[in-house]
Parts: C-alpha cells; structure tokens; sequence
C-alpha cells in the first residue's frame, strides 16, 4: 500500500475528530484504529473495559525490547459549543491550521503513532526490537486505561515509552501525581430554632478543612524537578435552606503529589486528620475517586537524547527538557519503573491548546510528527542492540 499521503494523514484525524470520544466512546475511535491498522497488514486487539469503553493495543517486530508508544482516544467536552468558531467536531482548516476538539489533546499525536508505526511496517525499517501501541481510555478522569494495560500486564516488558500529548516545544520526563479525593459529612435537619434536635453538617466539615490546612505545613519535602507538593480544597458545599440545619455537606480537594510526599502519604494524612476532628455525631466519609501517582524520571537517557536531535531536525527548534506539572497516563504505566526509565512526553500540538474553545494544532506540526516518529522508533530500537 506504500506510505500515505498527506492529505490522507489529515483526512485521519479529521475522521477522529468527527468521533464524539468525550470521556467515553473510546470504543468507537478503537474500531476505526483496527480497521486503518488492518487495512496495512497491522493486528490489533481491543479490549473492553465496559460496553462503549475499550482499549486498542497492537505490535509490530518479531522479538527484543520493546518501545511502548501510547496516546489516549477520549477527549474533554467542548464546553459552549457556541463559543467555538468552528463545529468541535468536524475539522476544520484555517491558514495551516487543524482546529477541532481533540487536534492538540491529543488525536493529532494518537494519529501520528498510528500512522509512523504504519510506515515502519510498511517501509520495513523495524530491523531489530518491538513497538507496541497502546491506545488508552479514560485518561481525563481517572486514567482507567491506563490502569487495565498495567494491571495486564502489557508494561512488563516495555523498555522505553513515549506518550504523544501536546508538548511540541518542550519534552516532559518527569510530572507531578493528582488526586481528587471528596470528603462529605453527614447530619440531622431540624430547624435552626431547635439545633438540639439535629446535627449540622457543616460544622465538623470546617474542622476538617481547617485542621488539613494547617496540617499541611509539615509536608515541608521539595522534589528537585517536580517542586513541592499542592494541596487545595477546591469545592465547599452544603445546606440548602437558612432556617434549617443542613443534614449534608460536602468538600472535595486537588492535590498534586510528588514522590516524597506521595498519594498513600495523602490517604494517610486525610484518616489522620478526621480521626482528630471525630466526635460520636459526626459522620464523616472520605473517598478518594481519582489517584495517579507522580512520574519521577532523571531523563539522563538516549531516549530524551534522541528526541531531541530528531525534534532540531524535524520541528526545526531546539527542544528543552524539563518536568511537567500535568498529569499523563505515565502515571499508571510506569508504577513499577524506577527513576532510570526512559519517558518522555513528546507529540504535536501545545499544551496551551488543551481543553480550550477553538483547540487546534499546525497542520505541519502534525505531519512533521508522523516523519518524526517514523526515524525515531526504529532508529532508538536499533541504538539498543
Ligand atoms: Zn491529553
């Protein structure tokens, strides 16, 4: 079938676009992946996470290392349609530019693993080692994907992995952990002329929140990359009516973690704290609904090396290493890779376009990935014979 053209790598995206992956549906975007990678002589296997969830994994080369290349298939809603200049979902080109739901964060970099693991297979050019894509679900909530690759076991024996979120200025080795973790309180209603005969909800709440406060002044530890860790209690709500005494309440927090303050750190501290603040009426729950653990890589390996060199060479700039406050699914990927991994997080598109109204990547960003990825997976693979 020889190399595509193009305009077929933009047609593909666009055809990405147009699927409506917003935090679910991921399944769909799986079958026209099996399809395209079909169409080249690709195997890939989808494996279901629920009825319309799913994740696509495929390999190419016969045996030795292998190059973990991954890309999430959902993407974040659109938010006010109307703000946006054009349909979020059907692609749309503007003076070199591909804008659309999804063309920085990060169909654009899906594709481009796709599409330069197409062209390594078709060009013959995988002469020693394997790449092995895995397409995720779920990444922007609570990387469910991402998760179930791990817990499977496919990253058991990956060596390297690259992950294609927009970051075409800067490749990101290391990042800090999140979590959202909501803490709700429960009460008794009864009429605030006669609080006796009820409980207020909200009162051992503000402890809680008080108490972790001040509490978090001993989290005193700085990651050398990755900074100190962040805390903050972003949602405070409760009660419903002024004469009465609210029965419930509730407060949820972001933190982001690093690895000496790390998630179990947080988990900890949080029974700690409402182990101070308890009293026989108060019913307090906590439930820790997303957790992705810090990614800590010194990025002194030939993998951060070599994007480099192909990045000066392709995108024309010379691409700085650093640390990253995002999360991607690394963090789920690489729980049990130690700090000499090789990672980065390098793809087209600019992190400033992610979640955005009128979210768009340079049409020649895009394809200068394709061209990028194409030397460099087979070219790093063979470096490791
Ligand atoms: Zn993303």
């Amino acid at each position: 079938m020889g190399k595509l053209t193009d305009a077929e790598i933009v047609k593909i995206l666009s055809d990405l676009i147009s699927i409506k992956s917003v935090n679910d549906h991921e399944i769909e975007v799986c079958y026209y992946l099996k399809d395209l990678l079909a169409a080249h002589g690709i195997t890939s296997k989808i494996i279901q996470l629920s009825e319309t969830r799913a994740n696509l994994v495929a390999e190419i080369g016969e045996d030795g290392p292998v190059l973990g290349i991954s890309g999430h298939m959902d993407v974040v809603s659109e938010g006010d349609a109307l703000k946006w200049r054009y349909d979020p979902y059907v692609m749309t080109e503007v003076d070199g530019k591909l804008y659309g739901r999804g063309t920085a964060d990060m169909k654009s970099g899906l594709a481009a693993l796709v599409i330069s693991m197409i062209h390594i297979h078709e060009a013959g050019t995988l002469t020693y080692g394997r790449i092995r894509l895995l397409a995720t679900a779920g990444e922007e909530i609570v990387g469910e994907g991402a998760k179930a690759f791990h817990q499977q076991g496919y990253m058991d024996d990956v060596c390297a992995l690259v992950i294609a979120e927009p970051s075409e200025d800067r490749i990101i080795y290391a990042h800090k952990g999140s979590m959202d973790i909501r803490v709700t309180s429960k009460g008794k209603a009864a009429h605030s002329s006669m609080p006796h005969l009820g409980f207020n909800a909200i009162k051992p709440l503000i402890q809680f929140v008080y108490n972790l406060d001040e509490g978090f002044k001993d989290f005193t530890q700085t990651n050398r990359l990755l900074g100190p860790p962040i805390m903050n209690a972003t949602i405070f709500k409760g009660g419903n009516q002024v004469n009465s005494l609210p029965e419930y309440a509730e407060t949820e927090f972001n933190i982001r973690t690093i690895p000496e303050h790390d998630n179990s750190q947080f988990i900890s501290y949080f029974k700690r704290i409402l182990h101070k603040i308890e009293s026989p009426d108060t019913q307090i729950t906590i439930d820790t609904y997303m957790s992705r653990p810090p990614v800590f890589t010194t990025g002194n390996n030939s993998l951060v090396k070599m994007a480099q060199t192909f990045g000066k060479q392709y995108l024309n700039t010379q691409v700085e290493a650093q640390a990253s406050p995002g999360v991607t699914d690394a963090a789920d990927l690489l729980v049990d890779k130690d700090e000499h991994f090789p990672f980065i997080m390098f793809g087209p598109g600019n992190v400033s376009q992610a979640h955005q109204v009128d979210e768009h990547v340079d049409k020649s960003t895009y394809l200068s990935f394709v061209k990028l990825f194409s030397e460099m997976f087979p070219t790093y693979l063979q470096n490791l014979k």
